[in-house]
């Protein structure tokens, strides 16, 4: 699993640093929320939410992130969208993803969910 760092230093907006997954200095400061990021390297794609983003958010970024990479990876769906026309940059930007055959979703959850029945259980 790609993680993606934190800012290593103070960017503005439109300003890029290095993308910890790729490796290219693609990794853009939004304009409007400068506390996230977005890699516009021409297979990558990645976006670095913001650092306060926790919970259940988190949670659907990290899956959003695995099966992004999964799509970037290859496999069926990437060769669906290539024979449709889709190019590569397009696929790397949008927010799609593919779900890998040994995908352990439960294992994803099981954290949060012991978090949410111990608040409950107080
Ligand atoms: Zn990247």
């Amino acid at each position: 699993m790609a993680i993606i760092t934190p800012p290593q230093a103070v960017l503005k907006p439109g300003e890029r640093e290095m993308c910890s997954y790729c490796g290219q200095p693609t990794l853009m400061v939004g304009e409007r929320e400068p506390d996230y990021a977005q890699c516009f390297g021409s297979d990558c794609g990645l976006r670095r939410p913001p650092s306060t983003t926790s919970g259940i958010a988190a949670l659907f970024e990290t899956v959003y992130r695995d099966l992004h990479l999964e799509l970037l990876n290859g496999g069926t769906v990437k060769r669906f969208l290539t024979n449709l026309g889709v190019h590569p940059s397009v696929m790397a930007r949008s927010m799609i993803g593919q779900v890998p055959e040994d995908y352990d979703v439960a294992a994803r959850f099981e954290s949060h969910v012991q978090q949410a029945q111990q608040e409950v259980d107080r």
